[in-house]
């Protein structure tokens, strides 16, 4: 069947300066990302922060374009004129329901915005939908009257939610949307979006720097370095069987005592390159417990399974001894 989202082949490349009289230098974001998901599928996309996963969402949600590669809805490319028709189909829910939520609007203003800004509906039938979403993400009627600052995160978060909702997205770009709360807290939002994809068939592009967060929720799994997703796999497989050493090590780390801290480097060495200048070969090569020879100058190969791929000279014949 025809993906609902295609990612294809996209890049982006910032000019940087480091340094007021440096020349810029160009830092790519993000290295030739294809990915696909498919209708009810919830891809979760992890990596450290800084590896081009915010860079992707953006671009998804058409607040940034591409320097290269298409983005296909229902196999259809998606241009940037576009956006108003796209905000019906695509949804953000952003980390930090402090920031993203503005502190001189009452909630109902802050929930019907969208159907403002899209000129849908009159006010009367804004005010009835804005009271179908609040008793769709479990808050009280009453909290429409009040204002961010009388609420906790976890209502934030379900308020920014229910805000999402209200346009009837088919496709929700969640971007680390526990990733600011208390780990109760966090808890309760993860099944709370699991209840509301099954309640409105959602899909979910679901980003993270969490395995043990996505593990909570995908059905696929692709995991990022440096611009590049270095595996994906379906989710049960990935976590039964990890196979890129990145993978492996963010497996890892998500068995450490506080899961909401960032990887540490006991586990993977080398800290985070700097993506201005990537290590040649496999750009994972000095992080990884692994390492051959081969690595160090030669990227590694695609290889690829079951609809997903590694990228690893370990599976090639090449290094496989
Ligand atoms: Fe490690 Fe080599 Fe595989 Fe890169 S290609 S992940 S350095 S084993
Ligand atoms: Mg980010």
């Amino acid at each position: 069947t025809r993906p609902l989202l295609e990612l294809a082949a996209i890049t982006k490349t910032y000019q940087v300066k480091q340094g007021l009289f440096a020349k810029a230098k160009p830092l790519n974001a993000l290295g030739g990302v294809s990915l696909c998901l498919h209708k009810k599928d919830v891809l979760g996309l992890v990596g450290e922060s800084g590896c081009g996963k915010s860079t992707l969402a953006k671009i998804l949600l058409g607040l940034e374009a591409p320097t290269a590669g298409k983005v296909l809805v229902d196999g259809k490319e998606i241009d940037p004129r576009e956006r108003r028709h796209l905000a019906r189909r695509l949804q953000p829910i952003f980390q930090d329901p402090y920031s993203s939520l503005n502190p001189r609007k009452s909630i109902e203003d802050i929930i019907a915005l969208p159907l403002v800004v899209h000129d849908i509906g009159d006010s009367a039938s804004r005010s009835q939908a804005v009271a179908r979403m609040l008793d769709l993400v479990g808050l009280p009627a009453r909290v429409r009257r009040g204002y961010p600052n009388q609420l906790s995160g976890g209502q934030r978060q379900r308020v920014a939610i229910a805000r999402a909702l209200i346009m009837k997205p088919e496709i929700v770009v969640c971007d680390e949307p526990t990733s600011a709360l208390d780990v109760s807290v966090q808890a309760q939002i993860l099944n709370l979006l699991g209840d509301l994809r099954e309640e409105l068939g959602l899909t979910y592009f679901f980003i993270s720097h969490n395995l043990a967060v996505v593990e909570h929720l995908a059905t696929r799994v692709a995991v990022m370095y440096l611009g590049q997703i270095v595996e994906e796999a379906a989710a049960a497989a990935l976590f039964a069987n990890p196979r890129h050493p990145y993978t492996k090590a963010l497996l890892e780390s998500v068995l450490t005592p506080d899961p909401c801290l960032s990887v540490p480097d006991t586990h993977l060495g080398a800290s985070y390159p700097n993506p201005i200048s990537p290590p040649s070969g496999c750009r994972f090569h000095p992080r990884c417990a692994q390492v051959r020879d081969i690595c160090k100058t030669t990227p590694p190969p695609r290889i690829g399974n079951e609809g997903g791929h590694v990228d690893c000279h370990l599976y090639s014949g090449a290094a496989a001894h």
